[in-house]
């Protein structure tokens, strides 16, 4: 029998994460005035440990006991072959996942999740305020902060909130308040409920809502949570890659291919990135993030600097942007719908180290339906996305008769988005595309902005 699961011991699991700050230039986030943000100026939002995690220079960064106790519910995560999908597409390539669905909320978000809590609980922070889009971030805090015994409010997208009943049930079980955005909470809530009392919500309003919640707090025990975007969070993906550098070692193999969808860009940099490391120092190998073609941040847009949300509460990122006000076509996969990309991501693409590619949504669906009848898991719909990248390239792989190793993040699984598949089968999704009148028109939000240097990191 062919090897089908490579575990590593709970002995065995990383114990440090991977810091790409140390290997890669980057432009700075910028203030209101145009100059560089300080530390100082993110402490009312998140807690000051978390913020010299973000512009810490150290290449590795020791993870805490305390955390590593919580990772080890789930982790280490399964290292699995996907055989049967090899059989099917009768490819020479072998192919690879690590399977982050295994995590209580069923994907790759707990792996910040958790040592975010951990550093609030440390702060003395009793609080966390989040926004959540489909529903998957905000059970992974909820999750998290209920195993530091901290206070835990979603803003859920209304939209999302009506739709996915099952995500907020799962929030509630974990002790955690989840509320429809825009509420009559917040001044940003208010003004979106004064605009349009019908409004289905954006993440852009749920996050406004979120970091106001937070700052507003007069005990000053409050901080805002992101799940995506920011370096800490990236950092603290990279423990799907270094797990998963280990296990292909411990059967002799190494990946000539690394992929993962990006909306944010966490779980992708968090297989991706303790390989560009790799790639950095002398390593072939071909790294592609997967975005949606209904929302092409890194394949369409320009590098420039943007705010991270609608109403403009965040500093001036550098980064692919379609721009801070666009509202992505209504894709299924909620996660994927974000208008930017984590900085560090957008660098290594600019920088030529990784390359971006798109997938359309029925091509994701089909790449999904595709795996659930060879591997037997049933995808997000985000997660899909990536799904059509690695048969994209297994059939590449055949074409040019090469035996090729392909590592992929599959992200989590989709059973509390079985509606969208319920809408593929009944022939009712359809892709999106954008026209270029469209982005160019969303682009005019940062024409004024300063423009981010081209940066070579070596
Ligand atoms: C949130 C989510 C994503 C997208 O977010 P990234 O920060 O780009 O990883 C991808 N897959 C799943 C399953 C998600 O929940």
């Amino acid at each position: 029998m062919e090897v089908k699961k490579v575990f590593l011991a709970e002995d065995e699991m990383p114990r440090q994460w991977y810091n790409i700050l140390a290997d890669i230039k980057m432009n700075p986030p910028l203030g209101p005035d145009g100059k560089p943000v300080g530390p100082d100026a993110l402490a009312p939002v998140f807690p000051m440990n978390l913020i010299e995690q973000e512009v810490s220079p150290q290449r590795w960064i020791d993870i805490p006991n305390e955390v590593l106790d919580v990772l080890c519910i789930w982790r280490p995560s399964p290292l699995v072959r996907a055989i049967a999908l090899e059989k099917y597409l009768d490819t020479p390539a072998r192919i690879y996942f690590k399977n982050e669905g295994v995590s209580p909320p069923g994907s790759h978000k707990p792996n910040t999740a958790v040592p975010q809590a951990y550093y609030n609980k440390v702060f003395g922070i009793e609080k966390m305020t989040t926004e959540t889009g489909a529903g998957q971030w905000g059970s992974a805090l909820a999750f998290a902060c209920s195993q530091f015994e901290i206070e835990c409010k979603v803003f859920m997208v209304r939209v999302s909130f009506d739709q996915k009943p099952y995500r907020k049930s799962m929030m509630e079980a974990w002790g955690s308040q989840c509320i429809p955005s825009p509420s009559s909470e917040t001044n940003a809530g208010r003004a979106a409920l004064e605009k349009d009392p019908d409004t289905p919500g954006s993440l852009g309003i749920a996050i406004s809502e979120a970091i106001e919640a937070a700052v507003s707090d007069q005990t000053g025990k409050t901080r805002y949570s992101l799940g995506s975007v920011l370096n800490h969070v990236m950092l603290h993906q990279t423990i799907i890659g270094l797990e998963a550098k280990k296990q292909l070692e411990k059967i002799g193999e190494y990946p000539d291919v690394v992929i993962g969808c990006a909306g944010g860009g966490s779980n992708f940099a968090g297989i991706a990135f303790p390989f560009v490391y790799d790639k950095i120092n002398g390593k072939d190998i071909d790294i592609y993030p997967y975005e949606p073609a209904a929302c092409p941040t890194m394949t369409k847009a320009p590098f420039v600097y943007d705010h991270g949300d609608t109403a403009r509460y965040t500093p001036l990122l550098p980064m692919h942007s379609l721009g801070h006000a666009f509202v992505p076509p209504p894709i299924h996969a909620g996660g994927l719908r974000y208008h930017g990309m984590s900085p560090s991501v957008s660098q290594l693409v600019t920088e030529g180290i990784i390359e971006a590619r798109a997938a359309n949504q029925l091509e994701a669906y089909q790449a999904g339906v595709i795996f659930a009848k060879t591997e037997g898991f049933i995808s997000a719909p985000e997660t899909n996305h990536a799904l059509a990248g690695v048969i994209e390239e297994a059939k590449r792989a055949k074409d040019e008769a090469k035996e090729k190793v392909i590592l992929f993040n599959w992200s989590g699984h989709g059973l509390i988005d079985l509606e969208a598949y319920d809408k593929y089968f009944a022939g009712e999704l359809y892709n999106f595309v954008l026209t270029e009148e469209e982005i160019l028109e969303s682009e005019k939000v940062f024409e004024d902005f300063p423009k981010p240097q081209l940066i070579k990191s070596r």
